[in-house]
């Protein structure tokens, strides 16, 4: 006999993040994992590195500063941010307090993986609605609401999709949910939207005692090796959270990081910027190679390929490889037509265009 995990844990597929190796190749190009390409503001990395001569210390369990700085910037309430090792950790935090063997958590198809994994490993059971033009579609959603549904996901925009729900669409969803399901609104990529009829969440937060909204310093505040994120919650939720959460969660150095970050708005509006710029070019080219690049309004193009088995995604992938381009398969997510790329600097953006053109143009991998 051995020790026996619960059940179900077994069963669990890992997450597997994007690739950040490219054996061979004397370049790596990374737009596998939507980072920054400007990476962090430098006061951030400052305010990191002066945390050196003190790595002895504990962290500072409430995260005090870093939830001001993140109240101050965002015009939110203290008391209602819990801070995490990544927006993944509260994803997993969240689905082990209010759902376990027996309840279901619900997502769209196509939604952020660590939402079904976290079911699975809390003992829950993952339940996918279909997607309309890879959208989330809020009447699916809501027709696979049962009696035993405790949490809905709703990644706004979403990642690998693209796409976004309007505010009045997710106010929809709220409104057709009984009260006690928590929907939990992940909007990691929300700064990146420009959109008039978008909503981060937060107004929702404020207004109901069933929403949360997740967001992260992985993305647009280039700090994804920290590890930090946070949550916005209702008092009760906020109270689960802290009450399951390790004591010192949040390392201090990403909480230093993060709080530097969070207050430089320049270094955001130019991460922004170059975002649009290039996000716009990536996708015009992919375009003019015969590709389609769907919609994106965050740091990354989902982008789908030919049914020719001599110009699909996977040859594209693997193409890209020996390239020392790294960008994203989508088959975990079911789009297996698909790869997904994230926007680089300039020069990276160009590579990949590069590649893909040539990809398309050529002969493509041996069917
Ligand atoms: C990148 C991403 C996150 C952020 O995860 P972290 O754990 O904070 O790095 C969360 N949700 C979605 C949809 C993402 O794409």
């Amino acid at each position: 006999m051995t020790p026996i995990p619960r059940p179900g844990i077994l069963e669990v597929a890992p997450y597997v993040g994007g690739e950040s190796a490219a054996p061979g190749a004397n370049r790596i190009v990374r737009l596998a994992s939507n980072e920054n390409p400007l990476g962090p503001s430098p006061r951030a990395v400052a305010a990191y590195e002066a945390l050196k001569d003190e790595l002895h210390r504990y962290p500072d369990g409430a995260a005090t500063a870093l939830r001001a700085a993140i109240a101050e910037a965002e015009g939110l309430a203290v008391e209602r941010i819990v801070c995490g090792a990544g927006s993944d950790e509260l994803i997993a935090l969240l689905v082990r307090g209010y759902a376990g063997p027996g309840d279901e958590v619900l997502h769209s198809a196509h939604g952020f993986l660590m939402y079904s994994i976290s079911a699975k490993t809390a003992g829950a059971t993952p339940v996918t609605a279909p997607e309309r033009d890879l959208t989330a579609d809020v009447d699916a959603l809501l027709a696979r609401v049962t009696a035993r549904t405790r949490l809905v996901f709703l990644a706004n925009p979403n990642n690998p999709t693209g796409s976004y729900l309007p505010d009045s669409e997710v106010r929809r969803l709220r409104g057709g949910l009984p009260d006690h399901v928590l929907l939990v609104i992940d909007a990691a990529y929300a700064e990146y939207l420009e959109a008039a009829d978008y909503a981060n969440g937060a107004a929702l937060v404020e207004a109901f005692d069933n929403v949360v909204m997740l967001r992260t310093f992985s993305k647009v505040h280039g700090l994804a090796s920290l590890r930090l994120g946070w949550a916005y919650c209702p008092p009760d939720v906020a109270d689960v959270l802290n009450r399951l959460r390790g004591p010192f969660n949040v390392a201090q150095a990403a909480q230093a990081a993060g709080t530097a970050a969070i207050a430089d708005r320049d270094h955001v509006a130019r991460a922004l910027r170059h975002n649009t710029r290039w996000r716009a070019w990536l996708s015009e080219q992919l375009q003019a190679s015969g590709l389609h690049p769907y919609p994106s309004v965050g740091n990354f193009v989902l982008v789908g390929f030919p049914e020719t088995p001599s110009h699909h995604a996977e040859g594209a992938l693997a193409w890209l490889k020996t390239q020392g381009i790294l960008v994203r398969g989508m088959a975990g997510y079911g789009l297996p037509h698909c790869l997904r790329v994230t926007v680089g600097t300039e020069e990276e953006t160009r590579a990949v265009a590069e590649g893909l053109a040539e990809f398309m143009a050529g002969p493509g991998s041996a069917a």
